[in-house]
């Protein structure tokens, strides 16, 4: 079984193209600033059989997905899950004629700890960035939130389509809003300071939001 807090497609904000985002639920390693607090309960989100990622992969390949985005929480919490959802990609290729779907995945663990942590899980990936966010180290470096986070390409694929962006350093980062009949998330790595900012902003003009998983 897995816990997962959000699935969503498309998402175009956290790797190239048009992507399945899922974001594991649960995080131990609490970094202070973390954009993604809702996502640290390790009871919270929703539970789906590892079986179902099968389904929601096909679903979104049907869509035109180019790409599976996994992020957190932290999915190596879940190894087991999280390398069920790999295997169903990798065993699902994109239809014929259309450009083959890239793995990219987020941990806020070392490298070394993701072997140890998913025995096989980056042979499965083709992009992986490492490590915790750290609110003292900015970057403006595209799909990571602090300068110590490292982007790897792992497979001939992870370095065709990630080798242009490893130093690219956009002027605003890609930013994607998503609302639900209760909430609006945020999909993308924000600058240090800029959803407090935005929060500041909306208050000037009398929009008021209620609980923000950027606060603790
Ligand atoms: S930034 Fe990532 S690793 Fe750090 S607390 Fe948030 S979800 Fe966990």
């Amino acid at each position: 079984m897995a816990r997962l807090a959000r699935v969503y497609f498309p998402v175009t904000a956290l790797g190239p193209g048009r992507r399945l985002g899922v974001w594991f639920q649960g995080c131990p390693i609490a970094c202070p600033g973390c954009m993604s607090r809702d996502t640290w309960a390790a009871d919270g989100g929703t539970v789906v059989p590892d079986d179902w990622f099968a389904g929601a992969w096909a679903t979104a390949l049907a869509r035109g997905a180019t790409g599976l985005t996994v992020s957190g929480g932290e999915p190596t919490e879940q190894p087991q899950s999280l390398l069920a959802l790999l295997r169903a990609v990798r065993s699902a290729p994109a239809p014929h004629g259309t450009e083959p779907a890239d793995v990219l995945v987020y941990t806020g663990r070392s490298r070394t700890e993701f072997a140890t942590l998913v025995p096989g899980g980056a042979d499965l990936a083709d992009a992986l960035v490492t490590g915790p966010y750290r609110v003292s180290e900015p970057t403006d470096l595209i799909w990571r939130g602090s300068a110590n986070q490292r982007l790897h390409l792992l497979s001939d694929l992870g370095r065709e389509r990630y080798a242009d962006y490893e130093q690219y350093r956009p002027e605003q980062p890609p930013m994607q809003f998503v609302v639900d009949d209760d909430k609006v998330s945020y999909v993308g790595v924000p600058r240090t300071g800029a959803l407090p900012r935005m929060e500041r902003s909306l208050r000037a003009a009398d929009v008021h939001l209620g609980r923000s998983s950027w606060r603790p």
